[in-house]
């Protein structure tokens, strides 16, 4: 849990829905009368309850030339503070966030992991057959309180910002509390204090010189592939890696797909050829046979116009 994005113990302080998520939430804290609940301090607590994150869309870091770099980073300032060790993010959850939301139930749930599927489409007819990829140099942080990799600027950056403000639109349209008010800076968090509140109490800010020999370092670049709709929550898989509840895929792998599909039909054909060779075959040699015995012509257009037929039905298959 303290590993998740946006959910730590300053959570509540850092996570402020959008307008448009707000609007949706307070239609929902309408009485039937349309009049507004008063809302005390209890009730406060409850809507920032209501307002955290528990879900977001990952696009995971699989680039072992940036795991290994991070790697190095994260044992260079472990080595100068081993308190830090807890702050740390372990190799098989680097990820960079695209967008947070809160989903309630299995219903949301499902709706989300259909808001990721349409998303793939919009991805696509943006991206036009070009790939994302992502540049990661240099170090910089948020408040002193987490450390991240940068993403440097450039086109493909540009392309991942819209895609994150598209998807963030899609998920919206279908309901669902998706969104932050702040701008969408994408980044890559290696440490976080709020991975740990013992640490949290001990070191209150990360100084700067732990890391000041990959201030400037490349770390390597991610092919934008996959995007998964993880939990912030539930346990973790024995890679590492968030709980996916739905991913798409783009690029290499995606265009496998109909290429076996492809395969298989072209087998399925060549298997149905053969068979209906084999039949005209037979029903050639038991013609000529007929013709042999009785001198009867043999009915060979027939034959021929029901091969033929099978054949176009063949085709459509
Ligand atoms: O999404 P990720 O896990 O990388 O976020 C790490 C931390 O960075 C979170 O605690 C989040 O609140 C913080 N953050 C921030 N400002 C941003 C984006 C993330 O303080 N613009």
């Amino acid at each position: 849990m303290a590993e998740m994005p946006f959910v730590n113990t300053d959570t509540e302080d850092e996570f402020v829905m959008n307008a448009t998520s707000e609007m949706n939430i307070k239609k929902k804290r309408q009485t039937s009368t349309g009049r507004e609940i008063e809302e005390g301090s209890e009730s406060k607590k409850k809507k920032k309850k209501q307002y955290q994150p528990n879900y977001f869309i990952s696009l995971p870091i699989t680039n072992p030339e940036i795991t290994g770099s991070v790697q190095a980073v994260q044992d260079a300032i472990i080595q100068q503070d081993q308190r830090l060790s807890k702050a740390m993010v372990r190799s098989g959850s680097l990820h960079v966030t695209m967008l947070v939301m809160r989903l309630s139930n299995e219903e949301e749930i499902n709706i989300a992991a259909g808001a990721l599927s349409d998303s793939k489409d919009f991805v696509e007819n943006l991206l036009k057959g070009k790939t994302v990829e992502l540049s990661f140099q240099g170090i910089d942080h948020f408040r002193n309180e987490v450390g991240f990799v940068k993403l440097a600027e450039n086109d493909h950056r540009t392309i991942l910002a819209e895609i994150a403000e598209t998807m963030k639109k899609i998920f919206q349209e279908k309901g669902i509390l998706a969104g932050e008010e702040r701008a969408f800076k994408p980044h890559l968090t290696f440490m976080k204090l709020s991975k740990s509140t013992e640490l949290r109490k001990e070191v209150k800010k990360i100084d700067s010189s732990l890391y000041e020999d990959f201030k400037n370092h490349y770390f390597g670049d991610e092919i934008l592939h996959r995007l998964d709709l993880c939990s912030m929550l539930k346990k973790k898989q024995p890679n590492g890696y968030y709980y996916c509840e739905s991913s798409i895929v783009f690029g290499e792998k995606h265009a496998a797909e109909p290429d076996d599909a492809e395969l298989l039909s072209l087998s399925k054909r060549l298997v149905e050829n053969a068979v209906l060779k084999a039949v005209q075959q037979y029903l050639e040699e038991t013609q000529s046979k007929t013709r042999q015995t009785d001198g009867s012509p043999a009915k060979t257009e027939t034959a021929a116009s029901g091969s033929k037929n099978e054949s176009d039905n063949d085709n459509t298959k």
